[in-house]
């Protein structure tokens, strides 16, 4: 343990996805070390994004305004909905450049060990755009772990009875990880083949 303060940074950085104990100790001893302009940036920055970054209304990705990029882009279209956990999915397949429809970001997966349930996330939300007609697929590109699973078989089970097509990304992703874990190729030919379920 440190004294005060030093160890209350520790502890926020330990509270970080991914940050262990030690890694926690690692960064709190370079921003001790860091000159102060580059340290009070990044508080600036973290202050800021907390302030102004929020979610698009309609599919719920990050956004700068109320409706993001990509629901506001007249190229795009409704027809098809890639359903994905994060916000950060997005980036994943928008890099495999294949994609013109438009996304829905769940917001999670459901968890039951972990406590999340179907009502967490953003499902009415998803099912109230579908109820406009427009879209004739969903791509249901969930996590290949198992709350990526169970969330993929909860949603078929609701759009079985909606006149569309529900499609999954084809295997071959690295099971048990993220989305974005996979590389693009890998990804790119998981979407392309995607089978309806
Ligand atoms: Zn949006």
């Amino acid at each position: 343990m440190y004294e005060g303060i030093v160890q209350d940074l520790i502890d926020e950085l330990g509270k970080l996805p991914g940050i262990g104990p030690k890694s926690a100790q690692r960064i709190a001893f370079h921003l001790l070390d860091a000159d102060d302009a580059a340290v009070r940036r990044l508080a600036e920055v973290l202050v800021t994004v907390k302030d102004t970054v929020r979610f698009c209304e309609i599919c719920g990705n990050v956004s700068a305004e109320e409706t993001c990029r990509i629901c506001t882009d007249p190229r795009r279209t409704d027809e098809v909905i890639c359903v994905v956990e994060e916000s950060k999915d997005i980036v994943a397949i928008e890099k495999i450049r294949e994609f013109k429809g438009r996304y829905h970001v769940l917001g999670g997966a459901i968890d039951p060990i972990g406590g999340v349930g179907p009502n967490d996330l953003r499902i009415t939300q998803l099912m109230s755009r579908l109820g406009s007609g427009e879209t004739t697929e969903v791509i249901l590109a969930l996590d290949p772990n198992i709350e990526g699973e169970a969330t993929s078989a909860y949603l078929s089970r609701l759009l079985g009875p909606l006149e569309l097509s529900v499609t999954r990304l084809a295997s071959g992703l690295p099971v048990g990880g993220d989305l974005d874990y996979a590389d693009e190729m890998t990804l790119g030919r998981a979407f392309l083949g995607r089978r309806t379920v």
